[in-house]
């Protein structure tokens, strides 16, 4: 039945064939149940993959990301879900932009000479050439995802959805324009979130700056209040200084006036309880314009805000004479200036957290723009509530680990206003336009010709874009159709939303996951449910399930670095190890909580178990050859379930088969709770040590085909074992075949290739990974409770020989004593202990003979009886025997080989088995003769 594995396992040949054969065959998509196309029934499992950056090339994190998922869809898809992983790749506003960025500037333009549009279509041009290359990478190690839903984030639909979501949060007062301060990036030239600033610890400078206290009248009263600044430079914009109401020392301060050197402003001294007394002087310039808790004061004191910077970080006071100064030559220039005016008291070395851009490393300013702002209360409302246990103590999102979901709803309760502008080409151009005459907006879901409050035709469509977390937070809603969610037109939505699970780092818990659920509950709670009902919140939610993945350190448990050099990259570990073996390393690793720490070791230990895998598969597929010469097939119908055996079958059978379901039910469970650590340690162990190590041994026992085919067997001899055989190999390939799809999700591409060659091109599936996942059923344990006797009675045996020094090859008698009730299951099993520990003869004894070097076990004591003595005589008898034996043996293949009209005949195949037996044939008979020549003459 099977057909010829090659000799080696080359996981490279094989994985190439089968990531293309997936690809091609569309072997993974997915359709909603009443769509034309045929759809397994059931629930569905929706996954949606965290859509890399379209600039991005896979990684270490992403090969765990993506192996974690990819093991869980095709779980759940053997397991008879409907199941769906959706792959995609996100625009990248920032990251896409600053890549063509760099092209122009490699080739002496930029984008401001090529204008807006010629530049947004630039990177349309660099997007179809160069992004998605990761979707490709993907494809060759086998993700099992719909490639036909394949989305980018700047997709027309997906474009209608985000500028559907702005305009619906602004009919409904959730979008705002607010001067603000916010973290900007004078590379980027763009307002950066929260998220994407990096603060660093940075030696830096405290400058104490003399302002001149004046009098009532506004001349100097030769006092100074000193105060104390990181950056000099914003002085400019200061409109006042504060000290605690508190502080005995500046008490007669209070209600006075100061003098802005170098500006000549006057500003008041102002009180506030946030002033830290220790901090400095105690006494902190107030500059709203350039500081997050400066601007703050300046709206609890009414103060003016004044910006002193553009957009590049360069002065922009009109008249000042540091006008058009980069930021830090300003700062050198002013603090030299003010040292010139004696108006410097002081320069303090000071270790200050820097924010830098995560994307450019430029030093951020904090700085006050126009931006656009999502009123974030009602939308975090819903999304704490759905993480929080209802009055029946359910939770429509569970976190795993569940630690996560306190450090969300930390985050959630805290959270500011969602600053969605940023000031970039690339992206959702924002639906807003300004009217140059009553200045007012028109938002609108067309381009509108006139503004909707004057009717003027001078409106210009806004220039910012939208934050790229704002489209990727509505990918669970919007790849599935929405807004345009009909009647006719809901299928899609109706069977995949809420997805079922996220898999995701913990990076990008707030960017993107507490977005997601923002968003996801707020629009998908309007959608009515398929019967026309009000979606409550535990429908509404993005997905119910959240695993947060951990991190892949090196070997020694560093986290992986350019800088440090330890960075493993996944597709070269591929390329020596396989897919397959590197899949497992990470899964054999993998457990909720727990980093990896990647161990090169490990992979080339799990190339060694595919390895494994695969000659099993020879010796099962030369067997069921052997079977075929015998006339003794497999049924295939005994293929493709869980095998079972009658109670009647040999040990080995009935054991194996309880192991085989004691493994599954144990790996489906390991599976549930994201144990995918348990989960492969569980299929590596009883592949290599139940199947392997004792019940291949075993199978033999029965199997027992004679090595020169049926003629050399009696055929009474014949008739009689054909039962057993039959038995024995059914259990043997239905076992295995089962194992191979236990292990598929695992190792896809291994059990791809095999599983299709055990049927020999005609598998009742297309693909190992569309067949039935194995459930395990709990089986009587007798099986399991008698073959750990006859186990351990082999185990102390061979302990024994160890200890004593008896030769490999010696077959000795042994002694046991054993109670009455668990003498009959080694009695039953005798053949088992001889083959599998070496034994000549069992003899049951009530006292073992004294002086024998024996082992105590909980149920028996056991001796082996050997003396390193040769048998002379009998010895020269089995010697004379085996080389007359060797003799035949080589006359017949001589005879053979030297036959011309059977050597044109004869399959290639055939005549190289032929040759290779000949050869060994002659091996033996060499030792033989030598070993013969070696004995003593009496
Ligand atoms: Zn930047
Ligand atoms: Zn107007």
């Amino acid at each position: 039945m099977p057909h010829d594995l090659p000799k080696a396992y080359d996981p490279t040949a094989i994985e190439d064939h089968w990531a293309e054969y997936w690809v091609r065959e569309n072997l993974f998509a997915q359709s909603a149940p009443d769509s034309a196309s045929a759809t397994p029934s059931g629930e569905s499992f929706t996954i949606l993959l965290p859509p890399p950056n379209v600039t991005g090339r896979l990684h270490m994190g992403h090969m765990l990301n993506q192996a974690e998922m990819d093991i869980l869809t095709r779980w759940r898809r053997m397991s008879g879900r409907r199941a769906l992983w959706l792959p995609g790749t996100d625009h990248a506003g920032i990251a896409t932009q600053m890549m063509v960025e760099r092209q122009l500037t490699a080739e002496g333009s930029s984008r401001q000479q090529l204008g807006r549009e010629a530049f947004v279509e630039r990177v349309w041009a660099w997007k179809r050439h160069y992004g998605g290359a990761i979707l490709d990478q993907m494809k060759r190690l086998g993700a099992s995802v719909d490639w036909q839903r394949e989305y980018f984030t700047m997709d027309e639909n997906l474009s209608v959805a985000v500028r559907e979501a702005f305009v619906r949060l602004h009919e409904q007062g959730l979008i705002y324009r607010g001067a603000y301060i916010v973290n900007w990036c004078p590379r980027c030239q763009t307002a950066i979130s929260d998220l994407e600033v990096v603060h660093e610890e940075q030696k830096g400078h405290l400058w104490e700056i003399r302002y001149p206290v004046l009098d009532a009248e506004g001349k100097d009263t030769g006092e100074f209040l000193t105060v104390a600044t990181t950056r000099p430079e914003t002085m400019l914009g200061d409109v006042a200084v504060a000290i605690h109401p508190e502080d005995e020392r500046y008490l007669h301060l209070h209600g006075k006036k100061l003098r802005l050197p170098l500006v000549g402003r006057e500003i008041p001294v102002i009180l506030d309880e946030w002033v830290s007394r220790d901090f400095g002087t105690g006494a902190v310039k107030v500059t709203p314009a350039h500081d997050p808790n400066d601007f703050a004061m300046g709206q609890r004191y009414n103060l003016p805000s004044i910006n002193v910077m553009d957009d590049q970080g360069k002065i922009n006071v009109k008249g000042s004479a540091y006008l058009g100064l980069d930021r830090y030559v300003a700062r050198k220039r002013i603090v030299a200036d003010l040292e010139a005016q004696g108006l410097l008291a002081g320069i303090k070395d000071h270790t200050n957290n820097v924010g830098h851009c995560d994307r450019c490393k430029t030093v951020v300013e904090p700085r006050l723009s126009t931006q656009w702002f999502v009123k974030i209360q009602p939308l975090a409302d819903k999304a704490i509530a759905a993480v929080k246990p209802d009055e029946n103590g359910k939770k429509a999102i569970n976190f795993t680990p569940e630690q996560y979901e306190k450090t969300y709803i930390n985050w959630m309760e805290n959270i500011h206003d969602w600053c969605i502008s940023r000031q970039l080409w690339w992206g959702h151009r924002i639906p807003a336009w300004h009217c140059a005459d009553c200045h007012k907006i028109t938002v609108a879901r067309q381009d509108p010709t006139a503004c909707a409050h004057c009717g003027s035709a001078k409106i210009t469509q806004e220039t910012d874009v939208l934050d790229t977390w704002f489209s990727s937070g509505l990918l669970p809603v919007s790849v599935f159709g929405w807004p345009n969610i009909t009647a006719e037109n809901r299928a899609d939505f109706d069977a995949f939303y809420p997805t079922s699970l996220l898999v995701t780092g913990f990076d990008i818990l707030f960017f993107w996951v507490a977005r997601m659920i923002m968003l996801g509950c707020w629009f998908a709670g309007d959608v009515p449910m398929p019967d026309g009902s009000k979606r409550e919140l535990k429908d509404s939610v993005p997905f119910r399930e959240v695993y947060i993945h951990a991190l892949v350190r090196d070997a020694n448990r560093e986290k992986m670095s350019k800088t440090k050099g330890n960075v493993v990259d996944p597709i070269e570990i591929v390329k020596q190890y396989g897919t397959d073996a590197v899949r497992f390393t990470l899964a054999s690793m993998a457990s909720p909580g727990t980093d990896i720490a990647f161990n090169v070791a490990r992979t080339e230990g799990y190339r060694a178990f595919a390895n494994k895998i695969w000659n099993a598969a020879r010796f099962l597929f030369m067997n069921v050859d052997k079977a075929a010469e015998f006339g003794i097939t497999v049924d295939p119908a005994a293929l493709g379930g869980m095998p079972a055996v009658d109670e009647n079958a040999p040990l080995e059978a009935r054991w194996i088969v309880a192991e085989l379901h004691a493994t599954a039910a144990k790996v489906n469970q390991s599976l549930e709770n994201y144990r995918y650590d348990d989960a492969a340690n569980t299929i590596y162990q009883f592949f290599w040590g139940s199947f392997c190590d004792w019940y291949l041994e075993i199978v033999k026992l029965r199997l027992d085909f004679p090595m020169d085919g049926p003629e050399s067997e009696p055929a009474s001899e014949q008739a009689s074992k054909s039962a057993g055989r039959k038995a024995a190999l059914t259990t043997l390939v239905s076992v295995f075949e089962a194992y191979l799809r236990l292990l598929s999700p695992f190792m896809p591409f291994l059990t791809e290739e095999i599983w299709h060659a055990l049927y020999d091109g005609n598998p009742p599936a297309k693909s190992i990974a569309l067949t039935q996942y194995p459930r395990g059923i709990a089986t009587p344990d007798e099986a399991l409770a008698e073959m750990t006797l006859v186990q351990d009675v082999i185990g102390e045996v061979r302990a024994l020989r160890k200890e004593i020094g008896a030769e490999e090859k010696a077959v000795t008698p042994i002694e046991i004593r054993i109670n009455e009730q668990l003498r009959p299951l080694v009695q039953r099993n005798t053949a088992i202990v001889e083959r599998l520990a070496r034994v000549a003869e069992i003899r049951y004894v009530a006292d073992l003979t004294a002086g024998l070097a024996k082992h105590s076990a909980a149920n028996f004591d056991v001796a082996v009886i050997y003396e390193r003595t040769i048998d002379v005589p009998a010895e020269r008898a089995r010697l004379t025997k085996d080389i007359e034996k060797f003799e035949k043996g080589m006359a017949a293949a001589a005879r053979q080989l030297g036959n011309d009209g059977f050597l044109a005949k004869a399959p290639a195949k055939v005549v190289e088995g032929l040759k290779k037996q000949e050869a060994e044939t002659r091996l033996l008979l060499e030792k033989a003769q030598a070993a013969l020549a070696a004995l003593p003459t009496n």
